[in-house]
């Protein structure tokens, strides 16, 4: 049996795509497919250094998915033909129900798309790109990674929101948490790394993205997390604002007229790093702060400001830490807020070594100096490989 996967990730108007072997990781081909249902779509792939790009109009995720398989093979593969082991779909709410890789069936698509209550902007997006694979590759078993999965067993006091409990009960309300896939591999990469069995080790993860979450992981096994019930909560993201005052939601719909829609594209689109500054993207930041860009300059204080209070909470939680560990865009790629966020902190042994830190590669790396209490590293994240080892091992029983 090939041991090709191809992993989807979709979002309401975009799709992500990577095939790939699952025991070597070798990458066969990659890419992306964006501005779905818009006028002018894009379609991209990638083989190496190789990148071939279209533009026209994609009026649907089936529509990407067939343009993306279109490129594929005009460029030498056919997807019809590797022998697809499995396809493996990020999907991101798993609600109580799933903490498994789970092999897709109707009943199980339809409980995916039932959790759409819990997560309207994306499993919805998850359901669509399920049928549409089960469309082009008929036969070839579709296995969905649930990006919850990993924070299933939070214990109950890190989990549970203060709330009538009866409401909460009743509406499937507690801290679910999100970039699950991303935490595991980070954190199984890291013991793997330094050479230490994942049991001895009390670790904190932060997943720096466009999304970004912070994770604390005693022993292999999560004991708390950023994100919450949705994806809003938690550290300053590129759209999102995070941690927030609830009473500000009920405030915005009494006082400033919003309606449940708009609070919700308020949170999810126009907060955060962009509603402080007017950018999402960190190199754009930066460079309006060279520029002395005032605004600019107070959303990358506020994003430093919360990255530290959760790194201070989970030290506690955790009881001491022994590796803070950096991953995904802004992570891997942003020297100064590993150092910005770790500043100052010597007495509690933490420490990142300038020359270390400033290193570019695409391996696990230590920042830290040698020697310190705390091993500070750099882990670049690969939720494709990882998604797409989960499917493979699930149908190969392996
Ligand atoms: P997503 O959550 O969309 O998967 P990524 O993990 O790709 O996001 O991270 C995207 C973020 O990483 C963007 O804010 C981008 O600016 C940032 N980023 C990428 N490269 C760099 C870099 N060289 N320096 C600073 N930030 C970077």
């Amino acid at each position: 049996m090939s041991d090709v996967v191809l992993v989807l990730n979709c979002g309401s108007s975009s799709l992500k795509y990577q095939l790939l072997h699952a025991e070597s990781a070798r990458v066969l081909a990659s890419g992306l497919v964006e501005r779905i249902g818009e006028p002018e779509g894009r379609v991209v792939f990638e083989a190496g250094e190789h990148t071939v790009e279209h533009t026209g109009p994609i009026p649907d995720h089936r529509a990407g998915l067939r343009a993306a398989f279109d490129l594929v093979r005009a460029n030498g593969l056919d997807p019809a033909t590797l022998g697809i082991a499995a396809v493996g779909h990020r999907v991101v709410h798993g609600g109580e129900v799933f903490y498994r890789p789970t092999l897709v069936t109707d009943d199980v698509l339809r409980t995916i798309s039932d959790l759409s209550v819990l997560a309207p902007l994306h499993n919805p997006a998850n359901v669509i790109g399920i049928e549409s694979a089960e469309q082009l590759l008929p036969g070839v078993p579709q296995v969905a990674v649930f990006d919850t999965a990993f924070f299933h067993g939070l214990p109950a006091a890190a989990r549970t929101y203060a709330l009538d409990a009866k409401v909460a009960a009743a509406h499937g309300i507690r801290k679910y948490g999100f970039h699950g896939t991303s935490h595991e591999y980070v954190s199984g990469r890291v013991a793997e790394f330094l050479g230490r069995d994942p049991n001895t080790l009390n670790q904190i993860v932060f997943h720096l993205g466009n999304g970004a979450s912070a994770s604390a992981i005693r022993g292999g096994t999560p004991i708390d997390t950023s994100m919450g019930l949705t994806p809003l909560e938690g550290l300053v993201m590129g759209t999102r604002p995070g941690d927030i005052d609830p009473g500000i939601v009920p405030h915005l719909v009494r006082v400033a007229g919003l309606d449940p829609d708009d609070v919700e594209t308020l949170l999810n689109r126009n907060s955060g790093l962009k509603g402080l500054s007017g950018v999402n993207d960190f190199r754009e930041l930066g460079r309006l702060i060279g520029d002395g860009d005032a605004a600019a300059k107070l959303a990358y204080d506020v994003y430093i400001h919360r990255l530290r209070r959760y790194l201070g909470a989970y030290m506690i939680e955790l009881g001491g830490v022994d590796t803070i560990t950096f991953t995904a865009g802004v992570g891997e790629n942003s020297v100064e807020v590993r150092a910005d966020a770790l500043a100052g902190l010597e007495r509690f042994g933490i420490a990142v070594d300038p020359a270390r830190n400033a290193v570019r590669a695409r391996e696990p790396r230590v920042i830290s100096p040698e020697g310190a209490e705390v091993t500070v590293l750099v882990v670049p994240t690969n939720e494709e490989l990882a998604i797409a080892r989960a499917a493979f091992g699930l149908v190969t029983g392996s």
